[in-house]
């Protein structure tokens, strides 16, 4: 007899997108018809880094679809932090705006640290100030980075256990694997679970995805976790998003997670795929954290 899980669940990030951005559209156009507010978000791009590029055009048009505002501030790749900063305090004093955003990697010219701590606490819809991280850490989140935000959503929707449960992190980054940590581990919402996290330090990472009720692998390296790394009835989450060549595909590549899916699918108890699994979450919980801060101006 097959000992394998035939049930697997695809954990479809688009399916709840969908369902948040419904309920998005229903505050935004309150937002509108009561206190004459359009949530506003200002990206600001440096240099010419055309994978930024990409990310900043997806979110200006998943920003025009749900009738919101989003307006990028292009700057070249010789700009000073001085004037970086001038301009965030400029928006920080700005009413009509609510979100604002940091493309990063910036050029290493800049202090990354200096100019995200410059952006004021209220505005900071991607979570990264140390402020809103120290809120998130002391069980009152407020701004929630994105990706761990959407996957707190992901595991919602689907109704995936997680108080009792024993979380393994694969990565310790400050946009995914921290505050997934401060998130899992504390008594909120789809927390209470036991976490470990796991990074370039561990000693024997099998030994530790094996014990995960619930994955969360955030490290970068495509198709790293293999079927025999993880336990019968795991509940997979890959942030994982590498392109990979294949000259078997038109754009001679293609795009895989940190999972090796097929390999690990029959064992899983769900799994999200790469694309279509973390990806779509994260402009939705930007959109989101935007209207919260619209809100939060009135
Ligand atoms: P990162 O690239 O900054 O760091 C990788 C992390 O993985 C580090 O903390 C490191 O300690 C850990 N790691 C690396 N090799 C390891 C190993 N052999 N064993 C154990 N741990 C190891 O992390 P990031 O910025 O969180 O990005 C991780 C992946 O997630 C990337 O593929 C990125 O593109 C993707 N990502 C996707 C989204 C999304 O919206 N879906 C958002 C952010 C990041």
């Amino acid at each position: 007899m097959n000992k394998f899980f035939f049930n697997t669940i695809l954990l479809k990030g688009s399916n709840v997108s969908n369902h948040i951005r419904k309920n998005l559209t229903l505050q935004i156009n309150e937002l509108k018809k009561t206190y004459n507010i359009t949530p506003k978000l200002s990206a600001i791009l440096v240099g010419d880094n055309p994978a930024s590029q990409l990310y900043i055009k997806s979110k200006e048009k998943a920003f025009k679809k749900m009738d919101c505002i989003s307006e990028t501030h292009n700057l070249p790749i010789n700009t000073t932090e001085s004037n970086l900063i001038e301009l965030i305090k400029g928006l920080n004093n700005d009413n009509s705006v609510h979100g604002i955003l940091v493309q990063l990697p910036l050029p290493k010219s800049l202090d990354s640290k200096k100019i995200l701590h410059s952006i004021s606490p209220e505005k900071d819809v991607d979570g990264f100030h140390p402020m809103n991280i120290g809120y998130l850490y002391q069980g009152e989140p407020k701004y929630v980075p994105c990706t761990p935000g959407g996957i707190i959503e992901i595991l919602d929707f689907y109704d995936i256990p997680t108080e009792r449960c024993h979380a393994v992190i694969v990565g310790r980054s400050n946009i995914v694997g921290k505050p997934m940590y401060g998130l899992l581990a504390q008594n909120l919402r789809k927390g209470n679970a036991t976490v470990t996290m796991c990074h370039t330090g561990t000693k024997d990472l099998s030994y530790f995805t094996k014990q995960a009720d619930l994955l969360i692998i955030a490290a970068g390296i495509p198709e790293f976790i293999k079927g025999d790394m993880i336990s019968e009835g795991t509940h997979i989450i890959d942030v994982g998003i590498n392109r990979v060549n294949d000259a078997s595909e038109k754009k001679g590549y293609k795009i895989v997670g940190d999972v090796d899916f097929f390999d690990c699918f029959d064992k899983s108890a769900s799994i999200t795929p790469v694309p279509g699994g973390v990806g779509p979450m994260t402009i939705t919980m930007l959109l989101s954290n935007t209207v919260t801060s619209a809100k939060n101006s009135i």
